[in-house]
C-alpha cells in the first residue's frame, strides 16, 4: 500500500514567488522574482500536493464515476503543472549552471513522482472500470475522448502489469529521465564550448548582415569587437551557403556534425546505447516486440510498416533528384576550374551558386526584405484575416530575458484570448532549434483559463542597432512555430489534458506546417516583405524568382530529413544490440539506403535531441512528413476556394483543426475539415518531386 502523503506547507512558501498567488497581469509567472533556488522547494510542495490529490481519488469511498475519477484527475497537479512550465521554459530558453544542476535532480524526482501514479493499481482499476462501462456513462464527445486517452495513457505506462514488472518499469523510467536530461546537457555543452573566430581576412563571401550577427554573437560571449561563428543551425547553414573559404566551411561543418560525438565529457554515444536498450526492455515488458511497435500503436500511422511505407515512397524520388543535383554541382565546380570532389561542406555553397545562376536568386538579396519585425507582423496579420484574432504588444508582463516580447491576443469581439511570448534571438543560454511551448494551457473545466503561449527561435540578432534580417528558412521557421502557437492560443476545449497541442505526434505538425504556406504566398510577401532601410516592397521580379527558387534543392532537403527519420525508425525497430556501436550502425544504415556521401543527416544520432532528449519524437521523427501529407493537401482547400483567406474554409480550419486540441480523433478532425482523406501526392507536388516520382515509377 502506498504511503499517504498529507499536504504540508513548507516554510519557504511565504517568500517563494512560485508558491504565492501571481498578482501579475493575467497571472503570468513573475520571472523577475524567480531565482533558481526557488525551484526545488516549489517542486517539493507541488509533488506533495499532487500526491495528496491522487490519494484522495483512490481513497474515495463512493462508486467510481467520471466526475470523481476522470474529472478529479484533470483537476489534480495544478501546482506541479505551473512550476514545471516555468522551470522547463528556463531550462530550454535561458539556462545557467544552477538551473541545469537542478534539472538533473528534477528529472529524476519527476520520474519518481509519476511512476507510482501512472502504475497505481487502485487508480487504474477505477479508470478501467469506467472504460469498460463507457457506453453507459452518457458522456459528451469530449468526455468520451478524455476517458479513452486517460485509459490508454495509464495502460501504456504499465498500470496493468505485475508488481515485479512495474518495479522494473519504474527503474527504467527513472534511468531514462536521467539519460534524456544528460543527453541535452551534453549537446548544449558542445554547442556552448565551440566557436570560430573570424578575423577580417577570413570573411570572404559572407554577407554584411551575417558579419553583423557574428559580431553580436561575440559580444554576447564577452568578446566585444570580434566576430565569431557559433553552432546554431541558422548560423551554420548561412555560413556554409556563403563562405567562399572552403577550409573554413569544412571546419564549421565538421564541428556542427560532431556535436555529442567528440569523445569528450559531452559525448552522447554511451547514452544512446543505454537509452535504446531500456526502451526495448520497457516495450517488451508491455508486450510489444520493439519500441517502434509500442510507440506507433498510439499514433495516426499505427505501425512501423506504415511509417516505412510513407518514407520510402518519398525517399526514392528525393534521392533520384539529389543525385541529379549532385552531378550538376560537381560540374559547376569543374566549370570554375577546380577539380576537387564535392564534399558535404560544399553542397550548400554550390547549390546556392547554382540557384543564383538558374533562378537568378540568392538569399542575401531577399534578406533585407525579411526583417524579423515585418515577418512577425505578417504572421499576426494572417491570423487576423483567418481567425479574427488581433495582437497588441504589452510591456508590463514579466519575462525571462530582456529580448522576450509579449503580445496580448484578443478575439474578434475584443475579449482576452491569450498572451503570446516571442523569444527570437540566439544566445548561449538557449538550446539550439526552434520550438513552441506554453506557460499555461487553455481549458474551461472551472471557468475559462486563457493560455500563455511561447515561441522560441534562434535567429541571429542584428548588430549596431540594425534589425534582425531573416533568411527564407528563418521566415518559414517563424511561421511554423507560430502555427503551433495558434494551435495553443485557439484551443477551445474543456479538459486541460486535451488542450491545444496535446495531440498525436504525427498530427501535431499539421497546424504548424500548414501555416508555413501563407508565408510564401505573393499576397502576403507583397505586403510585408519590405526593405528594412527604404521600406520599398519586394520587387515583382525578385518575388517571382524567390517563389520559383523555393522548389530548388528539395532533393537535398528531403534526403537529409528522410534519412534521419529512417535512422530513427531503424534504431527503434531493430534489436537494441544491433546499435551497440552507434557510429557503425549509422554508417551501415546509411549505406543500406544509398545515402549520398555528399549529404549529411539533418540530425546525426549524437545530436538527435528530438529522439534522445526525451521520447516525444522517438520512433516519431517521421511525424513531420506524416503531417506534411495533410498540410500539403489541406492548403489545397484554400486554393480550391480561390482565396487563401476564404472565410468559410478558415472557419472550418478553426473549428475542426486549430481549436479542437486532442478532443477529437485526428482522422475525424481532418476529414471534417477537408471532406475527405488527404491525397498523398500533394506532398511530392509541394516539394516539386512529383515528376521525379513519376519518371522513377
Ligand atoms: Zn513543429
Amino acid at each position: 500500500m502506498a504511503e499517504i502523503l498529507q499536504p504540508t506547507v513548507l516554510p519557504e512558501a511565504r517568500s517563494n514567488p512560485l508558491l504565492k498567488p501571481w498578482e501579475t497581469p493575467h497571472q503570468t509567472p513573475p520571472f523577475d522574482e524567480v531565482e533558481p533556488e526557488h525551484f526545488l522547494p516549489a517542486f517539493e510542495q507541488a509533488f506533495a500536493d499532487h500526491a495528496a490529490e491522487i490519494t484522495a481519488i483512490t481513497h474515495d469511498p463512493a462508486t467510481p464515476d467520471f466526475a470523481n475519477t476522470i474529472t478529479a484527475l484533470e483537476r489534480s497537479g495544478k501546482l506541479l503543472t505551473k512550476v514545471s512550465a516555468v522551470f522547463y521554459d528556463l531550462v530550454s530558453a535561458h539556462s545557467n549552471p544552477a538551473i541545469l544542476e537542478i534539472d538533473k535532480e528534477v528529472s529524476l524526482r519527476m520520474a519518481r513522482h509519476w511512476n507510482p501514479i501512472l502504475m497505481n493499481a487502485v487508480l487504474f482499476g477505477r479508470i478501467a472500470m469506467l472504460h469498460d462501462n463507457r457506453a453507459d456513462l452518457k458522456l459528451t464527445g469530449e468526455q468520451k475522448r478524455l476517458l479513452e486517452r486517460t485509459y490508454t495513457r495509464f495502460h501504456r505506462a504499465g498500470a496493468g502489469l505485475s508488481e515485479d514488472a512495474k518495479k522494473r518499469m519504474a527503474e527504467i523510467n527513472e534511468r531514462l529521465a536521467h539519460l534524456g536530461t544528460t543527453f541535452s546537457h551534453h549537446l548544449l555543452g558542445d554547442e556552448q564550448e565551440w566557436f570560430l573566430e573570424l578575423p577580417e581576412e577570413e570573411r570572404a563571401g559572407l554577407p554584411e548582415n551575417f558579419i553583423a550577427s557574428a559580431r553580436a554573437a561575440a559580444e554576447e560571449r564577452g568578446m566585444a569587437g570580434k566576430a565569431i561563428v557559433t553552432l546554431s543551425r541558422s548560423t551554420v547553414e548561412t555560413f556554409l551557403k556563403t563562405s567562399s573559404r572552403r577550409d573554413l566551411r569544412e571546419k564549421v561543418f565538421k564541428a556542427f556534425i560532431a556535436r555529442g560525438d567528440n569523445g569528450n565529457q559531452n559525448d552522447n554515444k554511451e547514452i544512446i546505447v543505454e537509452v535504446l536498450a531500456l526502451r526495448e526492455e520497457s516495450a517488451r515488458l508491455l508486450g510489444y516486440p520493439t519500441f517502434a511497435a509500442y510507440r506507433l500503436e498510439d499514433s495516426m500511422a499505427k505501425t512501423p510498416e506504415a511509417v516505412r511505407g510513407l518514407l520510402e515512397r518519398v525517399w526514392k524520388p528525393a534521392l533520384a533528384r539529389a543525385l541529379g543535383d549532385r552531378d550538376e554541382l560537381q560540374s559547376l565546380i569543374a566549370t570554375e576550374g577546380d577539380n576537387f570532389a564535392l564534399a558535404p561542406w560544399d553542397w550548400r555553397y554550390y547549390a546556392e551558386k547554382l540557384r543564383q545562376a538558374k533562378a537568378n536568386f540568392d538569399d542575401a538579396t531577399i534578406k533585407p526584405y525579411l526583417s524579423l519585425d515585418r515577418m512577425i507582423e505578417a504572421a499576426f496579420d494572417c491570423a487576423t484575416r483567418l481567425f479574427g484574432i488581433t495582437f497588441s504588444e504589452r510591456k508590463d508582463i514579466p519575462v525571462w530575458h530582456p529580448d522576450v516580447r509579449v503580445w496580448e491576443v484578443k478575439d474578434a469581439a475584443g475579449g482576452h484570448k491569450a498572451l503570446f511570448y516571442g523569444d527570437y534571438f540566439a544566445r548561449p543560454s538557449k538550446r539550439s532549434g526552434a520550438w513552441m511551448t506554453s506557460l499555461r494551457d487553455q481549458q474551461k473545466l472551472d471557468g475559462e483559463v486563457a493560455p500563455l503561449i511561447i515561441n522560441v527561435c534562434n535567429f541571429a540578432k542584428g548588430a549596431d542597432g540594425e534589425p534582425s534580417l531573416l533568411s527564407p528558412d528563418d521566415a518559414r521557421t517563424l511561421f511554423h512555430e507560430f502555427g503551433h502557437g495558434l494551435h495553443g492560443m485557439l484551443s477551445n476545449v474543456t479538459y486541460p489534458s486535451l488542450s491545444g497541442t496535446s495531440v498525436f505526434t504525427d498530427f501535431v505538425e499539421l497546424p504548424s506546417q500548414l501555416y508555413e504556406h501563407w508565408q510564401e504566398r505573393p499576397e502576403v510577401l507583397q505586403r510585408f516583405a519590405r526593405h528594412y532601410k527604404t521600406g520599398e516592397p519586394l520587387p515583382e521580379d525578385l518575388l517571382k524568382r524567390f517563389l520559383a527558387a523555393r522548389k530548388f534543392n528539395q532533393g537535398f532537403a528531403t534526403v537529409e530529413f528522410v534519412s534521419s527519420a529512417l535512422l530513427d525508425l531503424e534504431f527503434h525497430s531493430q534489436p537494441a544490440s544491433a546499435s551497440r556501436d552507434v557510429d557503425a550502425f549509422e554508417r551501415a544504415e546509411l549505406e543500406k539506403i544509398g545515402m549520398p556521401r555528399e549529404i549529411a543527416l539533418r540530425h546525426r544520432p549524437t545530436q538527435f535531441g528530438h529522439i534522445f532528449s526525451g521520447d516525444y519524437y522517438a520512433a516519431g521523427y517521421y511525424s513531420y512528413m506524416w503531417s506534411e501529407v495533410m498540410d500539403a493537401d489541406a492548403f489545397g482547400a484554400f486554393e480550391e476556394a480561390g482565396d487563401i483567406f476564404d472565410p468559410a474554409t478558415a472557419k472550418r480550419l478553426h473549428d475542426d483543426i486549430y481549436s479542437t486540441g486532442g478532443s477529437v480523433d485526428p482522422e475525424d478532425a481532418y476529414v471534417a475539415f477537408r471532406g475527405r482523406e488527404p491525397e498523398p501526392d500533394a506532398l511530392l507536388r509541394r516539394r516539386g518531386l512529383l515528376e521525379t516520382a513519376e519518371a522513377a515509377a
